[in-house]
């Protein structure tokens, strides 16, 4: 057995722990840059509070994903501010956002210097300004994950700053904080972070540690989403939600992801498309067909194994096959009334760039089993 495995410094999880957020900012810094959602007002406890703690903040509000540009303005805001610590208060996008900020505050030169794909790629020389991650949805698992995904509209493309430097020196994560998630974010969400426990699950890079975190979010997840769905005060589906979620991030920045978030790169970037929705509409066509090429092309391969035991930990049921999990989580995938990615203008005729696309992305190259672009496309189209 041998495997590393790298997360937030600090962790504070539960209800009510957003109140510990303050008095752990005021040992990290003097003047904290407050990155939210659109709605600024959200995060007025969190200000209160840490003004209180002789903290004082600047409000830098993110609507929508974040940009190449957004992260540039960002930065110089929060230089000429002095800000040496930075706050994320959001969804996984505020979190994404805060994440870079906290990277490029500390380093200089443009993004671009530094992102994968579409920049130059460069390693981030110094360790991120402190960095606290308070997410407000239960999904994504940024948290506790060393990367940002940064969308460049001009390339329609989204890719990634990341290092090890940039995991957040404290994640708090209260459930509380999502009660008031209305039905379609808490499913597209949820079912994001099931997508983040499912691909570390059969990742080529699954480890010893990622796997009793997989088997234990999937489960949490699989009994909670369709419960916190039904009735968003359900204390109790949050707090598992929020939990598998964490255990999502945990698993995807030690063990990788796959072809669903192989797609949800160039379909995030090229469409109007959040990327929670975008997960939920492949994930139940990609674990289709790679339980398919590995039948066919890998029988033996252990990641067959790992799907059956997907289907026993969502089913409950000990003899549960791999395809019963296949249909059980299409089935959830309807019950929440995902979109089809036409709903966001993806059509048919995009099919062969989506390919391409996908299968430069970095999160493909964790997949079990390397996809045939026939294969890439048959998925892609089944969610379209
Ligand atoms: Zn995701």
């Amino acid at each position: 057995m041998k495997f590393e495995f790298a997360t937030a410094t600090r962790i504070l999880f539960g209800e009510g722990t957003l109140a510990d957020a303050a008095p752990a900012a005021a040992a990290m810094g003097r003047r904290a840059l407050v990155v939210t959602g659109a709605s600024v007002e959200r995060a007025g406890p969190l200000v209160r509070a840490l003004e209180a703690a002789a903290v004082s903040t600047v409000a830098f509000p993110v609507a929508g994903e974040p940009t190449v540009d957004c992260i540039r303005t960002g930065t110089v805001q929060a230089r000429s501010a002095g800000c040496d610590l930075v706050i994320a208060f959001g969804g996984g996008s505020a979190i994404d956002a805060g994440k870079a900020l906290a990277a490029m505050l500390a380093n200089p030169g443009d993004p671009l210097d530094y992102l994968e794909v579409i920049g130059r790629g460069q390693p981030l020389a110094h360790n991120s300004a402190p960095f606290i991650a308070i997410p407000t949805t239960a999904g994504t698992g940024s948290e506790v994950t060393r990367n940002a995904v940064l969308a460049s509209p001009e390339g329609r493309v989204k890719a990634s700053l990341r290092n090890a430097g940039m995991l957040p020196r404290l994640a708090v994560v209260d459930p509380q904080l999502t009660l008031g998630l209305p039905r379609a974010l808490t499913a597209a969400t949820g079912l994001d972070a099931l997508t983040q426990l499912i691909e570390p699950y059969v990742s080529s890079r699954a480890n010893p540690m990622t796997d009793v975190l997989c088997a234990e979010g999937i489960r949490r997840a699989a009994d909670a989403l369709p419960r916190a769905c039904d009735n968003g005060q359900d204390r109790e589906a949050r707090s598992a939600m929020s939990w598998a979620s964490l255990l999502g991030g945990f698993a995807l920045a030690n063990a990788g992801l796959g072809a669903v978030h192989g797609f949800a790169a160039p379909v995030g970037g090229m469409f109007p498309a959040p990327h929670g929705a975008v997960c939920a509409a492949v994930l139940p066509h990609a674990m289709a067909i790679n339980v398919e090429a590995l039948r066919r092309r890998a029988p033996g391969h252990p990641s067959l194994a790992r799907y059956a035991e997907i289907a026993r930990l969502v089913t409950g049921r000990p003899q549960a096959t791999a395809d019963e999990g296949v249909a059980w989580v299409a089935d959830l995938c309807r019950r929440l009334e995902i979109p089809q990615l036409r709903a966001y203008g993806v059509t048919g005729a995009d099919v062969p760039d989506l390919v391409t696309r996908a299968a430069q992305a970095s999160s493909m190259k964790a997949n079990p089993i390397v996809l045939t672009p026939d294969e890439m496309c048959e998925m892609i189209s089944r969610a379209i």
